[in-house]
């Protein structure tokens, strides 16, 4: 399998050559050349898989310059329900990302299972053993510079620690997380962890590790690498679930399911968009968004217009709270029938601070052809919703599930299950669920006294001096 850029401009790569890597040398994302196609007698031995085995069957279709025996190994380590299991009341773990049954037709499937109760475990513990993989057999080493608001710092903290040739330097608000995740990721005593805490808000972490980056001497002298939502691995890995969920919700593979996603940077979703690609049967891909709404915005009036920092709004669905979509360029692409100089002129308006309008031309007309329909949610939905399916089913869920549900619901169709991906345990977000319920929610017995740990991080100035001196001092 070979990988192009978005952009055109950049030679061709394998798996493993981008496994490591960001952006592509001309600033655009990595993508397959084409999108492996199952046929019918494929899907209908995946139907039969467990989790391990239907995540072989799709990322050996990606990751062929990776030995099979090697990947199987690498996903044998990963998916396993010692990783993916929280021990919330009846929940099938071996099931890896088991279907919660709402009502007939209605489901939450569990993402939020792995370490860090988020969505984003299901990629990054496989990033963590793919990278000691890909380490070891060079034997290089790789220092993982990062920014996070939340969710993305404790998932690749919790992948990462203990790895060997890794070292993870992650960059949060000061003072601006919750305190559950401030103390999710300042409690880890690795010595291969580092938390910074900035002055500042997330931007300006952001704006930091971009800086980092573009000082090309600096990156490759301290090989520094990310693990952002833009990394293709990652991308991937979330394809699986949606196979799982497809089988679940399903008894033959005549039927179709739609999926509804609680949508930020465009990753999760960007996955189910893949999963439809390769002939799964997904009958509409719903993206739901918060206030910070860029991406209904888009599907509903062809716009794209990414928001300036100060637009972006702070709201109880935190990890929705993006001013652009990172992995929106790879949809755009297939999109715009695949043509690389249409997305390269598009996105010169973007990178430049503006936007794009696809309204007139017959790009446009197409995202149905794709699936995709959008909503977007508030803080009082989302309050709604969770007291709702309180009430309704005894299931507690957390606020970008919410978002997800709420928005999925208004696309409901009859016969078709409707498949809400679970993002989150609502332990994450106490206060909000507090508000809505007038209690706290139900949490693992390894986070009970999680605040009360000692933590380890350290404070620094908006300056990427800084964060520089201190990487060189502890690489
Ligand atoms: C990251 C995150 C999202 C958004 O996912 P994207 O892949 O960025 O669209 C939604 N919910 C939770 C809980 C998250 O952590």
């Amino acid at each position: 399998m070979q990988y192009l850029s978005t952009r055109g401009q950049a030679p061709r790569k394998t798996f493993t050559e981008i496994l490591l890597g960001g952006l592509m040398e001309d600033g655009g994302l990595a993508l397959p050349v084409d999108y492996p196609k199952l046929t019918e007698a494929e899907l209908t031995a995946m139907r039969g898989m467990n989790y391990r085995e239907l995540a072989f069957a799709v990322l050996s279709k990606f990751a062929d310059d990776i030995p099979a025996d090697d990947l199987k190994r690498i996903i044998d380590k990963t998916y396993t329900a010692a990783v993916y299991s929280n021990g919330r009341p009846d929940s099938d773990f071996e099931q890896i990302t088991p279907l919660r049954r709402l009502e007939d037709g209605l489901y939450l499937q569990e993402l939020s299972n792995g370490p860090t109760l988020a969505f984003k475990d299901m990629a990054m513990q496989l990033l963590g053993n793919l990278f000691e993989y890909a380490l070891g057999r060079t034997g290089e080493t790789l220092n993982i510079l990062g920014a996070t608001s939340g969710d993305t710092g404790s998932s690749a903290e919790y992948a990462m620690r203990g790895k060997q040739g890794v070292k993870v330097f992650m960059l949060s608000p000061y003072g601006k997380m919750s305190a559950f995740q401030t103390a999710q990721m300042f409690s880890l005593q690795d010595p291969n962890i580092f938390n910074l805490a900035v002055r500042g808000v997330f931007d300006d972490a952001q704006d930091i590790v971009k800086a980092v980056s573009n000082d090309l001497d600096f990156k490759a002298k301290y090989r520094i690498g990310t693990v952002n939502s833009i990394n293709w691995a990652r991308v991937v890995a979330q394809v699986v679930y949606y196979f799982k969920g497809y089988f679940a919700a399903t008894t033959s593979n005549d039927q179709e399911v739609a999926f509804s996603v609680p949508s930020g940077n465009f990753g999760n979703i960007c996955a189910g968009h893949i999963a439809r690609m390769m002939g799964l049967p997904i009958r509409r891909l719903i993206l739901a968004t918060n206030e910070n709404n860029v991406l209904e915005e888009f599907f509903r009036t062809g716009v794209y217009r990414p928001r300036t920092s100060a637009e972006t709004r702070q709201t109880s669905s935190p990890s929705m709270d993006i001013s652009k979509a990172s992995n929106f360029e790879r949809f755009v692409y297939d999109l715009v029938g695949r043509d690389a100089d249409t997305v390269r002129e598009l996105w010169r308006e973007v990178d430049r601070g503006g936007a794009f309008d696809l309204t007139r031309t017959p790009h446009f007309a197409k995202v149905a052809d794709y699936g995709f329909v959008a909503g977007r949610s508030s803080h009082a939905d989302r309050l709604e919703t969770i007291r709702k399916v309180w009430a309704d089913h005894n299931v507690m869920i957390d606020t970008h599930t919410a978002d997800g549900l709420k928005v999925g619901l208004e696309y409901r169709e009859a016969g078709v299950p409707l498949v809400v991906l679970e993002t989150a345990l609502p332990a994450k977000f106490e206060e909000t669920i507090r508000e809505a319920l007038n209690q706290s929610p139900w949490r693992p017995k390894a986070y009970e006294n999680i605040e009360a740990l000692p933590q380890r991080s350290t404070v620094v100035d908006v300056s990427t001096q800084q964060v520089k001196d201190f990487i060189v001092a502890n690489i």
